[in-house]
């Protein structure tokens, strides 16, 4: 039933109970839901144990996220470099968790680099980096939060996972499987979403709290983007969306405002990949989506500088956007014969 050896879950109880100072948790830049939800989850179960322990996220995230337990205490190193400094530097134990390179910390890498106490991470994305002393990751798992929840239950901290660390580890698993869209083949996760239940959470306020919480210029640009910024490969069975900086500009933009846009096409029939590229002031993000067994995250590798899960991964490209959308229409052939598989498996 174990996901992890529960020996490696015993060295992470051991790690965590023996530190004297305090503990700083580490999400990756431009926290997700499952980062956020991974790192507040794990901070309310600590915190209830009765140890001293800190948030540090090397960006800010999303306003839909700021209802979150234990949001008001996160420090945000982009924002107060020296306070985030100061947290590592009381600490002696670091907890990253939902990433699996150190370059999704941007800014903050050197921090996390060069620090002097102990270091775990915890993370279910392909190829987890050796920059810890400690590595615990699970590929098969929808989540980092349900991976951290699920090890919470055989240790002496189980006790202490309580509605609000429940709250926290189930926004989590919600934003990492689109609410329970992808990722979830494995029953596991159900079973997880059940003993969260049994925590008294409430799911449709969590739903409604993240998904039901933008505001009208978002809407507004997200029908924008369809309507003109949309493209079809029907060939590919791909699609690609742009959002310029001057549409950004049009729409009053704020951080997180083209969640979702990327998943958009997928509804289209005969879709199953679809690429999103955002400008940025130096740089164009990239978001990659697919169906079925069509690995996106090879292609964020390959060409995006990137990486990511099988049917959900992001890079960025130091070029403009249309540039960046040169290249993907450019390296679509070759992909051809894997998306084309893809489908002839699924039917
Ligand atoms: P999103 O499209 O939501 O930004 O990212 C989807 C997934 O792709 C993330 O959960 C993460 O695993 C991966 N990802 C996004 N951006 C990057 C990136 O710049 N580098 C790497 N290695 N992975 C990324
Ligand atoms: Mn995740």
């Amino acid at each position: 039933m174990e996901r992890i050896d529960i020996e490696v879950i015993s060295q992470l109880e051991q790690l965590i109970k023996s530190s004297t100072k305090s503990i700083v948790l580490v999400p990756h830049m431009h926290p997700d839901g499952d980062a956020m939800g991974s790192v507040l989850g794990l901070w309310r179960v600590l915190l209830n144990y009765g140890l001293k322990v800190k948030v540090v996220s090397p960006t800010k995230y999303p306003e839909f996220y700021h209802w979150m337990d234990g949001h008001e205490r996160v420090i945000i190193f982009s924002q107060h470099p020296k306070q985030a400094a100061r947290a590592f530097d009381e600490s002696d134990l670091l907890i990253c968790m939902d990433f699996n390179q150190l370059s999704r910390l941007g800014d903050m890498k050197p921090l996390v680099e060069n620090y002097k106490g102990k270091k775990v991470l915890i993370d279910h994305h392909p190829y987890p980096g050796d920059f810890t002393d400690l590595v615990i990751s699970d590929v098969t798992c929808s989540s980092t939060a349900e991976l951290m929840f699920s090890m919470l239950q055989s240790t002496g901290f189980a006790p202490f996972v309580d509605r609000k660390a429940a709250t926290s580890f189930f926004t989590g698993i919600m934003t990492d499987t689109g609410s329970f869209d992808f990722n979830v083949s494995d029953p596991r996760t159900f079973e997880t979403v059940a003993q969260l239940t049994r925590l008294g959470i409430n799911q449709l306020d969590i739903h409604s709290k993240v998904y039901d919480n933008f505001s009208a210029d978002r809407m507004r640009l997200l029908g924008f983007c369809l309507s003109n910024r949309m493209t079809i490969y029907p060939e590919y069975h791909a699609a690609s969306m742009l959002i310029t900086l001057e549409d950004q500009k049009a729409f009053n933009f704020v951080t997180g405002d083209n969640e979702g846009f990327v998943n958009m096409p997928l509804s289209i029939k005969g879709v199953v990949f679809s690429a999103l590229f955002t400008e940025k002031d130096k740089y164009t993000k990239a978001s990659f989506r697919s169906k079925g067994e069509f690995a996106v995250n090879e292609v964020s590798e390959k060409y995006f500088n990137g990486g990511g899960h099988r049917n959900a991964a992001g890079g960025e490209l130091y070029a403009s956007i249309q540039e960046t959308l040169a290249q993907f229409e450019k390296v679509l052939p070759e992909f051809e014969e894997k998306i084309k598989q893809s489908i002839n498996n699924e039917q």
